[in-house]
Formats: structure tokens, sequence, C-alpha cells
């Protein structure tokens, strides 16, 4: 079926409305008609090829919730009707090691397919994305929604700043009497500030923006902290268990590292253009401090994730836009001025 979507046929052009074409859903199939969809800084660095690999034209977008609209004859756990959500991928080998602890973000079979630019047998070749009236996927790729009705934008978020930020902060166990700080309050940051406080652990937010000071207060933070200040910085050295970095650009890691304590671990989540300083090795070694990755979340997680904050009554802080309004929004996005994060009213992508 051709379907109305907005996308990018080169790295310097604009976001524009395009057709596309979605497949008529096989056995196991749930086709989803969009309501709305986040705009993540990932869909920026791929439109733009940052980081180099981008197919076009790119129809972006891994935050998507919406309703049933047309079911496959094997589907069982979804019906026509159901509020639903689709985040950063929609399949993957599904008989690995990774995939049978249910962490299929790290297959090793085939590798799992991102929602947007991932390999597929759909024409182009290409999946796409959210920015879209409809999208179809495998059953196991999709997930349920347990948040009222009125909230379903500010849920969309979740299906990747959520999970991005849920994963390691469950992986390295933020919880009670853990020190946990989140590094850039953008669209990531925002959701872990929130799920760390909701864990129960100490959380500390660091911002370059002076203005998100008393905002970091309000989402949860027990403390917060502007990076640019060496002082408050110094203050807080040798003391975190965890610090999980969000940030998208490129800049200086040991500043971070030295405020973890022994055994303590800054893990990254940012994936910048161009490459970190490479890190002080002694501030590592004298404490046996690590620095690791986390790569979104799997499924069952994600469903965990958002049951905890359907349970909790979390969801995102936002501000809807047009489709029309895409590339503002991510030039606002470039300048670190977005509270919190972006999402698309899909009913204006036919518009
Ligand atoms: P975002 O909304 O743009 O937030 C990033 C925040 O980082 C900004 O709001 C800003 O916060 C801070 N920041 C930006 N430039 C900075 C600089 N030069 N120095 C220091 N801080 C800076 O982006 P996002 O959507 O949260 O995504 C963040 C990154 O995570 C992106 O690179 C994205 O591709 C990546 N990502 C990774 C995964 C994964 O699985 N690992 C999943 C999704 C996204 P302050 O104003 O508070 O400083
Ligand atoms: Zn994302």
């Amino acid at each position: 079926m051709t379907v109305h979507a907005y996308g990018a046929q080169a790295a310097d052009q604009p976001v524009q409305p395009l057709t596309i074409e979605r497949r008529a859903p096989g056995p196991h199939d749930v086709q989803i008609d969009i309501a709305f969809c986040g705009v993540c800084h990932s869909d920026l660095h791929t439109v733009r090829s940052e980081w180099g690999g981008t197919l076009y034209p790119c129809v972006p977008g891994h935050e998507i919730v919406g309703h049933v609209s047309a079911i496959g004859a094997d589907v069982t756990r979804f019906a026509v009707g159901d509020v639903v959500g689709v985040g950063c991928m929609v399949d993957s080998c599904q008989s690995c090691a990774s995939c049978d602890e249910g962490l299929e973000q790290y297959c090793t079979g085939t590798g799992f397919v991102g929602t947007y630019n991932g390999a597929t047998t759909d024409a182009p070749g290409h999946t796409f994305g959210g920015y879209s009236e409809q999208i179809v996927v495998s059953d196991k790729f999709v997930l349920s929604i347990a948040h009222p009705a009125d909230q379903l934008a500010a849920v969309a978020p979740l299906l990747c700043a959520g999970i991005t930020t849920w994963s390691p902060l469950r992986h390295w166990n933020a919880g009670p009497g853990k020190k946990v700080g989140i590094v850039g309050i953008g669209g990531l940051g925002h959701m872990g500030v929130k799920l760390a406080h909701a864990l129960g652990a100490h959380t500390v937010a660091f911002t370059t923006s002076e203005g998100k000071r008393q905002d970091a207060l309000d989402l949860g933070a027990d403390e917060v902290i502007v990076s640019r200040n060496a002082d408050e910085m110094a203050a807080h050295a040798g003391s975190f268990d965890l610090i999980l970095n969000t940030v998208a650009a490129s800049h200086d890691l040991d500043a971070f590292t030295a405020l973890l304590k022994r055994d303590g671990t800054l893990c990254l989540v940012g994936v910048p253009e161009h490459a970190h300083p490479s890190p002080d090795v002694s501030a590592l070694i004298f404490k046996r401090r690590a620095i690791a990755g986390s790569l979104i979340g799997g499924i069952a997680e994600t469903q965990e994730m958002l049951d905890f904050c359907a349970e909790k009554g979390i969801v995102s802080e936002i501000e809807m836009i047009d489709a029309a309004q895409i590339d503002e929004a991510y030039d606002r996005m470039e300048r670190s001025d977005v509270r919190y994060r972006f999402v698309i009213d899909n009913s204006t992508i036919a518009a």
C-alpha cells in the first residue's frame, strides 16, 4: 500500500513529503496506523549521514506509537484497535544466543534490523521508519502500551530515549544506595534522570546549559552540576557508582571518569559524529574504573520499562510539532534547544 511519509533524498536535502510502499501484512505481521513519532538525535545523525552508510530516500523515526489497523492470520497477542508501540528494531535472527536471552539488539545471527535504514526484502531494500502514516512490523517487535490514551504522544519517546537509558541503569543496578550521574539533559538524558530517580538512585544531572538547572531538579534530580564549572565538578570527585553519558558530540571524558568511585562505570550511549579524545588510562587503571557502552534495549526489557512507566505515571516531556517542522526541530536539537523531546503529530504528514 502507498502511504505518505516524510524523508530526505540526500544528506544535504531537507526532510520533505514523499510516498513509500508498505507490504500487506503477512501471517505474523501487525499493521499500525501511526499516531505520533518522537524525533531522536539518531534520526538527525542518519538523515545527514553523519555516521556514513545512510541509504536514501531516508525515512527516519523509531519512537512510534499508534493503533493496530490489521493483523496477520497467525497473530494472537494483538487485535485491531490495540494501542501499541515500535522502537528501534523491527527484526532479528531469533535464534542466536543474544536473541535467546531477549537481547535482540546484540543479535549475532543476522544482526538486528533497524526500524529505518535496516536491510529488508521490502522495496527498496531498506526499512522506512515512523515519519509515516503507517508501518507493518513482525508481531515479536510490537510493544503493548498501558498508559492512559491522553498520554500517548508523551509515551512515544519511551520507545528509544526511555529504553536506551533504562537498559544500562538496570544492567549496572541503579537503585537505592547508588549514586548515578546522567550527562546531557536532552531526549535521552531527561528520561535517564526520571528513570534513575524512579529506581531509587541518588540522581545527579550534568548539563552544559545553566538554563536547565531548575528543570533537571523538577525532572527528579537530587543535584544538578553545570559541567562547565570546574569547582562544581571537583566537589564530586571519586563519588559515583555509575555515570550515563548521553552527549551527542565529541568531548573530554576524563572530566567524568575522575568522578567515579573505585570500580565505577562511565557508560556511553551518545554516538557522536567525531570521536572523543582518547581517555587518560591512568585514571582508569588506578581505580579499576571502566568505560563501557550500551545499545538501546531488548524487546522484553522494553516491555518491562513501558509497564514500569505506566505504573509509575512516567512519560516524556514533549514539544509537539507538525511534520513540516522536522528540519527546524533538528536545528534546535543541534543547539541543545529541546525540552525535552520533539514529537511529530503524524496526522499532519498527509496534510
Ligand atoms: P539530544 O536530545 O540532542 O540531547 C543531547 C544532549 O547532550 C543535549 O541536550 C545537551 O544537553 C548535551 N550536549 C549536546 N552537545 C554537547 C556538547 N558539545 N558538549 C556537551 N554536552 C552537549 O540527543 P538524544 O536524542 O538524547 O541523543 C543523544 C545521543 O545518543 C545521540 O548521539 C544519539 O544518536 C545517541 N543514541 C544512542 C542510542 C544507543 O543505543 N546507544 C540510542 C539512541 C540515541 P545539555 O544542554 O544538558 O548539556
Ligand atoms: Zn533513538
